[in-house]
């Protein structure tokens, strides 16, 4: 009998698979069987990325061949076919489901930066859109600190496979802090790529669920932490914070222009001047620039970015840094300015969305 491909085929029906118990043509692990002048190439294709069984049949397939065809001895070639990579399994960050993601960020520390941060969160919370804080000072965590969330110990979940850390719960707004990890005491040695890598793992595998707006309380200054951030996710504008003493420091500026770099690109929606004036209790019609007036919106329009709007020096600002629940809540004369900003903040997004 000829050794055609036909009686190849035949010959090859008869190696069984032993797991499937069938034959390695019937089953559809023989792919291809090419007749050469001087030999034969059976071309297989295993199920599995990597089959137990595989050498072995190898082996019986040159067998089975060679004891009926004996013309084929020591011509036998038997290859596998090459099989598509593994798919990769992709983890889809949980910020997917954010629609604005907005950076808070400063010159410098101590301008009041997390703290207009928690209270434009908890001003957007009351005009009614879904909110998150992700607090990326890995210097300086203070959202703990700032909601009342010192003893908060993160859990994690699974969905879909996937695991999650699930935010906290401040009053409706969804609290991620690197504070929640890491021990004031430790926050120095958390510097460079430790850092980062923590705070990555916090952007995407925070559970945020549907957001309207989550805001990210960068650190102060420029540094690897921002680059990271906007590296990471798609930040959809920068708010920058400053004192009147601050704004004319070059930090600002410097900050400004990182957003506004090639390669990052992130629009500026604005400055926030904190601090801005001084009124005592006693009077309260009194206004006192103590480092000057309209530095903030002089400098936003040399730099050709808009002014968001001012805050005052208030006592219950700092108190309600301290107390857990952000100043808005309780102060309606802060809850106006806020009010204010904080609108033309969603008009800003809406138009650049
Ligand atoms: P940053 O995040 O820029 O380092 P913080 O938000 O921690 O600054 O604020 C620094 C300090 O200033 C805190 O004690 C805070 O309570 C206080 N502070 C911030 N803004 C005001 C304000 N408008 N009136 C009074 N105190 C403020």
């Amino acid at each position: 009998m000829t050794c055609n491909a036909e009686r190849i085929k035949t010959i090859l029906d008869g190696v069984i698979h032993p797991e499937t118990g069938q034959g390695i043509v019937s089953s559809g692990i023989v792919s291809d069987i090419a007749m050469q002048e001087n030999g034969v190439i059976v071309t297989l294709a295993f199920a599995k990325q990597r089959d137990p069984f595989a050498n072995s049949i190898k082996r019986q397939i040159i067998g089975a061949i060679t004891a009926a065809c004996p013309e084929y001895a020591g011509r036998v070639v038997v290859t596998e076919r090459e099989k598509p990579a593994p798919a990769k399994k992709t983890t889809v960050s949980s910020t997917a489901s954010v629609k604005h993601i907005i950076a808070v960020a400063s010159g410098k520390g101590g301008v009041g930066k997390s703290t207009v941060t928690a209270n434009l969160a908890a001003t957007l919370r009351d005009m009614g859109y879904k909110v998150g804080i992700l607090d990326a000072d890995i210097y300086g965590p203070s959202m703990p600190k700032m909601f009342g969330l010192e003893n908060y110990t993160p859990q994690a979940t699974v969905e879909n496979g996937q695991e999650y850390i699930l935010p906290a719960d401040a009053n409706g707004i969804r609290i991620a802090s690197i504070g929640f990890f890491i021990s004031p005491d430790d926050a120095l040695i958390w510097r460079g790529p430790m850092a980062t890598n923590a705070l990555k793992q916090l952007m995407h595998q925070t559970l945020w669920g549907e957001l309207d707006y989550l805001l990210i309380d960068l650190p102060p200054g420029t540094g690897d932490v921002h680059l990271s951030v906007v590296g990471e996710v798609k930040v959809n504008g920068a708010v920058i914070v400053s004192t009147p003493q601050q704004v004319a420091v070059a930090d600002v500026r410097r900050g400004i222009r990182m957003f506004q770099a090639d390669g990052i690109n992130v629009p500026v929606l604005g400055i926030i001047e904190n601090m801005a004036w001084f009124t005592p209790a006693e009077l309260p019609n009194n206004r006192y620039y103590l480092f000057g007036q309209g530095g903030a919106e002089r400098m936003a329009k040399s730099e050709g970015i808009d002014f968001l709007g001012e805050i005052p020096i208030i006592q219950s600002v700092m108190e309600g840094g301290d107390s857990g629940v952000p100043a808005v809540t309780t102060n309606p004369t802060i809850k106006q300015y806020y009010r204010a900003i904080a609108e033309r903040i969603v008009e800003k997004c809406n138009k650049e969305a």
